[in-house]
């Protein structure tokens, strides 16, 4: 069978680390047919109506699954991220993002497995902000609802459950922020007594990014509201290794777009030297997704025995290979597991 899927290579370095991540994908042999959308700037360089064009969406409503690359927001100005447009027009729920201990690259830490939950379409996210030019006040709305904690919360727990993690730890803020961060909290609480052989915890956000810097070991399934999840998914990804390694996941209902936590890195666009193993691990995701588990598991061991190897690494950990030397290696290595 041959799986559609929608392909945004996105800008910066996205055009570069999707391509070396369709070049591991199609070394599966999975049959897949690409169907290739711009957005952000690069779409309207090319004449689109708007930065997020109606023939993306429309090509995931089809596909109902995409592999993208990272696309840049202009900071302070400009027009709205187009990541969380998107998150926003899908229904894209469930961002997950694992950091997992990849052994060959050097962390101060050895066996870090965390799989963070962010919930991806309200709170600060919510694109809710005014300026009052009169009194020069700026207020941005944290739109947190009792309906949109629950669904993250379950998903979590259902993912936990169906994957054999044994706990569940929720970040809040509810000591400052009653109302939103207490609602989440207070879901949460509930929705916990359903999974009883899940032992569930609570954390506020600061003491969360403490514990996680010196004891990350001890974390398993961690599920917060959007902006917290944002900033501990990259401490995250931090201790296993860095942006170039951690994947991602966009989830809803009915779609899936599968992205690295990493951005458009305008500092090392263009060079041919981005690491594109978080791409690659985000497609790892996508082929789960589509029900090609055993191409999935061939990407993995793959990466882990080039890391392992240590021979071909690129710069962000320590190595010299190019984004291409490193994805020629991926490959090989996936076509000679499923030989
Ligand atoms: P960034 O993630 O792009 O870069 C942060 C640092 O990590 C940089 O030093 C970069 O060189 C490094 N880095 C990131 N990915 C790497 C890789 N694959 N290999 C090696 N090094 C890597 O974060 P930023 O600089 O804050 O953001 C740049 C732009 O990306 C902004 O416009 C931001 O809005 C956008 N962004 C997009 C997404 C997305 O598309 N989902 C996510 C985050 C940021």
């Amino acid at each position: 069978m041959t799986h559609r899927i929608t392909l945004i290579p996105g800008d910066g370095i996205g055009p570069e680390v999707t391509a070396a991540a369709v070049q591991v994908v199609e070394a599966t042999g999975v049959s897949v047919e690409w169907i290739r959308q711009e957005a952000g700037l690069r779409a309207i360089e090319q004449g689109a109506e708007s930065p997020l064009p109606a023939a993306l969406l429309e090509s995931i409503r089809s596909t109902r699954v995409a592999l993208k690359g990272p696309i840049t927001t202009p900071v302070g100005k400009g027009f709205r991220s187009v990541n969380v447009a998107l998150r926003q027009k899908l229904d894209l729920y469930a961002n997950v993002r694992p950091s997992r201990t990849l052994h060959g690259i050097k962390t101060p830490f050895e066996n870090v497995d965390l799989t963070l939950f962010r919930e991806n379409t309200e709170g600060l996210y919510s694109g809710m902000e005014t300026y009052d030019e009169r009194l020069e006040i700026a207020d941005a709305t944290a739109r947190v609802t009792k309906a949109g904690s629950e669904r993250i919360v379950r998903f979590c727990f259902e993912y936990a459950r169906k994957n054999g993690h044994s706990r569940v730890t929720l970040v809040h803020k509810a000591n400052i922020l009653k109302v939103t961060s207490g609602l989440f909290l207070r879901v949460g609480e509930a929705i916990a007594k359903d999974y009883p052989e899940i032992e569930f915890e609570d954390r506020i956000v600061d003491n969360m990014c403490m514990q996680l810097v010196m004891y990350p070991e001890r974390y398993d399934c961690l599920v917060t509201t959007n902006l917290f999840g944002d900033i501990l998914s990259d401490l995250a990804a931090g201790l296993v290794g860095g942006l170039g390694v951690v994947a991602g996941a966009n989830v809803g209902d009915d779609f899936a777009v599968f992205e690295a936590v990493h951005g458009s890195a305008p500092d090392i666009a263009g060079k041919g030297i981005a690491n594109p193993t978080a791409v690659i691990q985000s497609a790892e995701l996508m082929l789960r997704h589509v029900h090609e588990d055993r191409a999935a598991d061939a990407v993995r061991a793959a990466l882990e025995a080039t890391f392992q190897e240590g021979k071909t690494l690129t710069r962000d950990l320590g190595g010299s290979a190019s984004t291409w030397e490193f994805a020629a290696v991926v490959t090989e290595k996936v076509r000679n597991i499923l030989d």
